[in-house]
């Protein structure tokens, strides 16, 4: 606390102009209205005096650290009333009496969950400091942060405050909240596009972590004083004088490159201090540009500049025509001053500015601030659901989660093309699918592949930037459960999932028929109650799902007997466990262990392409060719089942060729012969009947292989007299 004076009059009188100060900030961005302004007030009160007493290590009053972070909340990110008031509070469940609960009851559940959140992630980093391998609290805490972007948000603003004012702390505690900052908070700027933060954040971590290569810097640039002032006179007036002769609205930046980006720069391309071209940069940001003409307009700025001042050939960018995957927009150039130093310039509209600040961030906000317009694609709802998915579905160790949470901040990607060369932006590793699913629902919904570059490939086919995709649909194709392995992005699998459901609630009459009859025969009452107990059971989340699995028999009379502790004979499983040995069927995980049969009508033997269809309990398996099976499939699509024949089982199977031939003596001789002759075959009937000339023969056989088989039916067709073989 070295050098602080405590004096409780003026620090009151601080406090107010900061309350002040904030308020203004926000109704500079949005007018209040009266219940948003009472809230704030509100909020502040109470914080106010629930860290009465409490002073930072810096030895100001604690409530100056709340109120910094709504400020930068309302005045660096452009968050509403609703942030601001969880700003105040974002500290007073951790570290006062207040609880949750009266948040709750005083602000509301939004302000309390956020709050909520940005508390739990300290926890988060505390966890990852004693190494804890409790996978489901670290996975719990990541998805309440991921509820809301504003707790990201928050706690971005709360870290930056944190930072700004790291030098009263201790040298160790510097050294940890800097790498936290660095491991988990950069990449979370960087991901929402919060590139001022972003770049703020870094310049302070370099300054606590490698502070002599800070120090160097810095004083290599201090030692270029002066040239700020010459640039001034000899260039940014001349391209001002330019501008406002040419009837420009616009405003006019200049910046010098920070001790980072100068530092970054020299280690990646391996450059002294004196060869960095853009340590002095010019922003040119168009105002009152209408959209249609924005390319336009930036682009006659450039050739006015550059009319005037050489740029080098080499640094010219053009990121309007094609942004930059984070959504970046800007024309970008380095021209030489008169002074003999290049300076980076670029020419972008105020609404690209605003993206190229604030990013994702950016797309955010005007959502929020405009519910009423229902805009799609809104990237950090996107981001942060793909983030919820993925932590719901893995079951992986707790530093595995935040690795993985990490990497998903640094997600590439790729640029696509149709055919007609419209640029579609995806994810990097998206495949078909994802492209169909992109350009449309239906063309996702009918997906069958893709030319891909002129090639055909199936669905799941990767993708990579430049390649020129043209979805290939078939009308009767429709989405199945595996076609959430086919894809990548959120977006798809939403809309799969969506699709899924459609089509499993058309069973939903048929699963509550099915329940009430085994309720009856079980002597269960059929009521809400019972209903939840069985969802509990049988870990169904949605009433859809449990009716479905009932209807397709995926759930049994057995089962649901169980449920209940009532005794109900399961003879399926009889037969199972008595042939469990020679089960000649791999299936689908969640049909293993069900009773299978080989299907009368096709008769599949070892090595045909098989699928299974659930009936009753059981499952027949078919050839996948069958026309009974592909009527089952095309009907009830979520009665398939994948299966394959158990590899190295030798298995008898009885099959059937048909023959026509024109009759001759001898006929009959010749093709036993021949049936003989095949090793693996064993002949259990032979039917021959001719009449008119012609013999119609049907021969049942048992057969070990595919290629026996295949082997004895070109031998039959080669027999003399012989018509037609084929397999019944
Ligand atoms: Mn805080």
């Amino acid at each position: 606390m070295t050098g602080y004076v405590i004096d409780e009059a003026r620090e009151a009188r601080e406090m107010q102009a900061c309350y002040d100060e904030l308020v203004a900030a926000c109704r500079a961005l949005k007018p209040l209205t009266p219940d948003e302004e009472a809230s704030i007030l509100r909020a502040y009160t109470m914080a106010r005096e629930a860290h009465a007493g409490t002073r930072r290590k810096s030895g100001e009053p604690y409530i100056f650290h709340p109120l910094a972070v709504a400020l930068i909340a309302v005045k660096e990110v452009g968050l509403g009333p609703t942030a601001v008031v969880a700003a105040l509070l974002h500290d007073v469940v951790e570290d006062t009496d207040i609880t949750l609960d009266e948040l709750r009851m005083v602000f509301g559940d939004r302000v309390a969950e956020i709050v909520d959140g940005v508390t739990k992630i300290d926890d988060v980093m505390l966890m990852q400091q004693t190494e804890s391998k409790q996978a489901e609290n670290y996975r719990k805490i990541l998805l309440s942060m991921c509820n809301d972007a504003y707790v990201i948000f928050l706690k971005l603003c709360d870290r930056l405050h944190n930072m700004r004012t790291l030098g009263s702390m201790k040298d160790t505690k510097k050294l940890i909240i800097a790498s936290e900052t660095s491991y988990l908070y950069i990449p979370l700027a960087h991901r929402l596009g919060l590139y001022s933060i972003k770049t703020e954040l870094e310049e302070l971590v370099m300054r606590y972590t490698n502070p002599e290569k800070y120090a160097e810097i810095e004083a290599r640039i201090a030692a270029t004083a002066g040239t700020e002032e010459r640039l001034e006179e000899c260039l940014y007036q001349p391209v001002r004088r330019m501008l406002d002769a040419a009837g420009y609205h616009y405003t006019l930046k200049t910046r010098i490159k920070s001790v980072y980006s100068c530092y970054k720069k020299m280690e990646n391309k391996g450059i002294d201090f004196d060869e960095i071209y853009d340590l002095y940069a010019m922003r040119i940001i168009l105002t009152d540009v209408p959209r249609e003409r924005e390319k336009e307009e930036c682009f006659k700025v450039y050739s006015l500049i550059t009319g005037q001042f050489p740029p080098n050939p080499k640094r010219f960018r053009d990121w309007i025509t094609q942004p930059k995957n984070n959504g970046y927009e800007s024309l970008q150039t380095t021209v030489m001053s008169p002074i003999g130093r290049w300076v980076e310039i670029q020419i972008r509209t105020e609404r690209m500015d605003t993206i190229a600040e604030k990013g994702m961030a950016a797309h955010f906000l005007y959502k929020e601030a405009h519910p009423e317009e229902q805009l799609e694609n809104n990237p950090v709802e996107e981001w942060l659901q793909q983030i919820r998915t993925s932590l719901e579905q893995s079951d992986k160790s707790a530093l595995d989660l935040v690795e993985e949470f990490k990497e998903s901040l640094y997600t590439k990607e790729i640029y696509l093309f149709t055919p007609h060369g419209k640029t579609i932006t995806l994810p990097s590793h998206s495949t078909v699918l994802d492209f169909a699913y992109a350009i449309h629902t239906d063309l996702g919904h009918h997906c069958i592949g893709a030319k891909v570059n002129a090639r055909v490939v199936g669905r799941s086919e990767r993708l990579h930037t430049g390649d020129q995709v043209q979805v290939l649909t078939t009308e009767n194709t429709q989405p199945t459960e595996e076609w959430l392995g086919e894809c990548q992005t959120p977006h798809a699998r939403e809309a799969i999932k969506l699709a899924l459901r459609a089509r499993r609630k058309e069973f939903t009459a048929e699963g509550k028929h099915r329940l009430a009859e085994y309720m009856k025969s079980l002597k269960v009452r059929n009521n809400p109650q019972n209903f939840g107990q069985l969802k509990r059971f049988f870990n169904q989340k949605s009433d859809v799902d449990l009716y479905y699995d009932i209807a397709v028999g995926t759930i049994s009379e057995h089962q649901v007997a169980e449920c209940f502790g009532k005794a109900h004979p399961a003879p399926q499983l009889f037969f199972l466990d008595k042939y469990k040995d020679i089960h000649p069927f791999l299936l689908d995980r969640e049909y293993e262990g069900y009773p299978t049969e080989t299907a009368p009508c096709c008769k599949p033997v070892q090595g045909d392409q098989v699928v299974g269809i659930v009936r009753d309990g059981k499952i027949m398996v078919h050839r996948t060719n069958c026309r009974e099976a592909m009527k089952e499939m095309a009907n009830h699509e979520n009665h398939t089942v994948r299966a394959k024949w158990r590899p190295g089982e030798q298995l008898s199977l009885l099959s059937g060729i048909a023959l026509t031939a024109i009759d001759r003596k001898g006929l009959l001789q010749e093709i036993t012969l021949h049936i003989s002759e095949e090793l693996d075959l064993n002949m259990r009937a032979i039917t021959l009947e001719a009449s008119e000339g012609v013999a119609r023969g049907i021969i049942m056989l048992y057969v070990n292989n595919i290629d026996s088989l295949n082997g004895l039916i070109g031998k039959l067709k080669s027999i003399d007299g012989v018509e037609d073989v084929h397999r019944i």
